[in-house]
């Protein structure tokens, strides 16, 4: 059965759907296909190696300050594996690191684990699920970016609540009465971000999210579909392509902070990369190669970091347990 005829029969036998279940059906479906990414869309550490060797710093640089201590580098949805594998290059050269290291994936796309696996073949890795199954007797470095925008959201205006119904054949939105005000938002991302924080408080350690959003205060529709690089329905061709909304960073920081986690950030991209030296990285690659070679790097920097680009939609958030440093990157002295 496609997914297609599986949510048909869901809908025929349950009625309409809410956003987050078919949200949820539709992204998982889409992320076990072969090879979703660079099919439909890219992202920062597939664009260039200089967004996971900034990071790589960024943990390393951290992981430093806070006393070298055994810890979890986590990543959520790691794609290809590309982030981790251009940051375990710049971290494999500190002395101790990769003795204190083991890393934690979490993954629900079987494509994307063998592709993760193949990446980084020799590094001590173990795949989850969930957060959930974290394993909890040490401090975590947790990285996620392009993770919460898959998550599944909720919409509510005019006092109505987003379904996804039939008509015929085709599925289509159907709004049902729902009381409280104009809204959209993720439970899937606050029970995450909740798990994490609780992690973090007990255990010690930090959290990166980077990712497409806001800080909260515009309430909105940001649910969008893109197949080929254009915006497509929805509700149409269900796991065809994956469904993203911008991620309400005042929310996350919201819960990390009851959690007693000091928050820094959301800061821009550009700004967070620039911070951390991406400048500096591109001229030193840059170095030597020919005029055509030279003019890619100079793009890829542009492309992370420029405003009109990847550099002010995209942010940063990091959240540190208390005893652990101020993170790198946004712009504070570092103690
Ligand atoms: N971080 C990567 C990939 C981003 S795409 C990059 O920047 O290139 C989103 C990733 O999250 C994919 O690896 C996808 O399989 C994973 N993912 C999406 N929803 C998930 C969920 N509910 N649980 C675990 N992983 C999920």
């Amino acid at each position: 059965m496609t997914l297609a005829e599986t949510l048909r029969a869901r809908i025929a036998a349950d009625g309409p759907m809410r956003l987050d279940a078919w949200m949820a059906a539709c992204n998982q479906a889409f992320y076990a296909s072969a090879d979703p990414l660079g099919r439909d869309f890219t992202t920062a550490p597939e664009i260039s190696q200089m967004f996971g060797e900034m990071i790589g710093g960024w943990i390393g640089d951290l992981w430093l300050r806070a006393g070298a201590p055994a810890f979890d580098l986590v990543e959520l949805g790691p794609g290809r594996g590309t982030l981790l594998a251009d940051s375990l290059r710049v971290l494999a050269r500190l002395p101790g690191l990769a003795a204190a290291l083991r890393l934690q994936l979490v993954e629900t796309s079987p494509v994307l684990q063998d592709a993760q696996a193949a990446r980084l073949a020799g590094w001590p890795v173990q795949w989850h699920g969930a957060v959930a199954t974290l394993p909890a007797d040490r401090p975590l470095i947790i990285i996620a970016n392009e993770f919460f925008d898959a998550l599944p959201i909720r919409q509510r205006r005019g006092g109505q609540e987003l379904h996804i119904d039939l008509t015929g054949d085709d599925f289509a939105p159907l709004w049902l009465p729902a009381d409280g005000p104009d809204a959209e938002w993720s439970e899937a991302a606050a029970d995450v971000m909740a798990q994490l924080s609780a992690r973090l408080t007990t255990h010690g350690g930090a959290a990166l999210i980077i990712d497409y959003g806001h800080d909260g205060r515009i309430a909105g529709d940001t649910l969008q579909a893109l197949r080929g690089g254009e915006r497509v329905s929805p509700f149409t061709d269900p796991g065809a392509h994956d469904l993203t909304a911008h991620v309400d960073f005042g929310a996350l920081a919201i819960l990390a902070a009851a959690h007693g986690l000091a928050c820094h950030g959301p800061a821009p991209q550009g700004a967070f990369l620039g911070q951390l030296g991406i400048a500096a990285r591109a001229a030193a690659l840059q170095f030597g190669k020919p005029a055509g070679q030279a003019a890619i790097i100079t793009a890829a920097l542009q492309r992370l970091t420029a405003p009109q680009q990847m550099g002010a939609i995209f942010r940063a958030l990091a959240c540190t347990a208390p005893g652990w440093p101020a993170p790198a990157g946004f712009g504070m002295a570092a103690p």
